[in-house]
């Protein structure tokens, strides 16, 4: 495994991959990895020649006042999972390195909410400024901005995102197709404890007493999800029911909402394919999570008699 903290230095190796004809495989982290991370990092390994995981606690995407001085960095121990998982390039720049003084850029979708959408779809397009987009203002430009510097540098062929930032994830493929990156982007399924509790860095903040909290975050999603299955209870119904439930159980839901899983707009009527998703304080640490629903598909009528 080859530990690369220089820009130009990883852009080298790519070339040279590149030119060897090899696929690459890439794994953008902000470190302290779980199995999360590297149920993403064993797909890319399958899938591709050579597989790069980044770690790069990414400032940008931090609010004021959020973790981002307190933020896991347990390098030698991510260091030695990723050795052991045969992961070929780690690539860990500074932030001096991504992000030299004086210069600056920022990649932003244009927030046509604040303007008269052309098209009804326009307006639906908009990603950014939904769910914890309201919430965590900047935060998806600091994303897109590192992703695409990240994807210029390593140049890969497939790029692997989990589900659990499940607005991330569609911010990315949008980002991927609008700006022709040409990668292919892999959403992978979410890791959970066995209790469901969704794998995340940030579960290192929590206590004993919290962490039996924060379990019930993913109870509720999926005991709406059950209930809006087979009970066919509406959707404003379920949500009341799971918002309460929620408030109960964490100290603060910032948001709990039933979404298009295309657009992120919140839905009025049951559809085919719903996305839940929660933003949840448990004591100080902020925790996501997320379910999608598929409803079963109607048997066609046959008339064979
Ligand atoms: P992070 O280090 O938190 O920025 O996450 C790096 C990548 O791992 C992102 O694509 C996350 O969506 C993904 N990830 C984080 N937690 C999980 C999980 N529990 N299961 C699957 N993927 C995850």
């Amino acid at each position: 495994m080859k530990l690369i903290t220089f820009i130009q230095k990883m852009q080298q190796e790519v070339r040279r991959l590149h030119r060897r004809g090899k696929t690459i495989g890439f794994v953008p982290t902000m470190g302290a990895h779980h199995e999360g991370h590297l149920s993403l990092v064993r797909t890319s390994k399958k899938e591709n020649d050579v597989t790069v995981v980044s770690i790069f606690v990414n400032p940008l995407q931090f609010g004021p006042k959020e973790d981002l001085k307190k933020y896991p960095r347990p390098v030698k121990k991510d260091l030695a999972l990723l050795r052991k998982e045969k992961v070929d390039f780690v690539f860990m720049p500074s932030g001096e390195e991504m992000y030299p003084e004086g210069r600056q850029w920022i990649i932003d979708e244009i927030n046509q909410s604040n303007q008269e959408p052309v098209t009804r779809n326009q307006r639906q397009s908009n990603l950014t400024n939904q769910l914890c987009g309201k919430f965590r203002p900047g935060h998806f430009q600091g994303v897109l901005t590192v992703v695409a510097k990240l994807f210029n540098i390593v140049r890969p062929d497939r790029a692997y995102f989990g589900v659990k930032d499940y607005q991330q994830a569609k911010v990315i493929e949008r980002l991927n197709q609008d700006l022709n990156f040409g990668i292919e982007i892999r959403i992978m399924p979410t890791v959970r404890d066995p209790d469901g509790l969704a794998m995340s860095s940030r579960n290192q903040y929590l206590n004993p007493e919290d962490c039996r909290r924060a379990r019930m975050i993913s109870q509720v999603l999926f005991g709406l999800k059950v209930a809006l299955l087979t009970k066919r209870i509406d959707l404003s119904k379920g949500l009341e029911w799971a918002r309460r439930e929620m408030a109960r159980l964490v100290d603060q839901v910032q948001y709990l909402e039933i979404v298009d899983p295309e657009t992120l707009q919140p839905l009025e009527k049951i559809q085919p394919e719903m996305l839940l998703a929660a933003a949840c304080y448990v004591g100080k640490t902020r925790l996501i999570d997320n379910v999608i629903i598929s409803l079963p598909k109607k048997k066609p009528i046959t008339n064979h008699q």
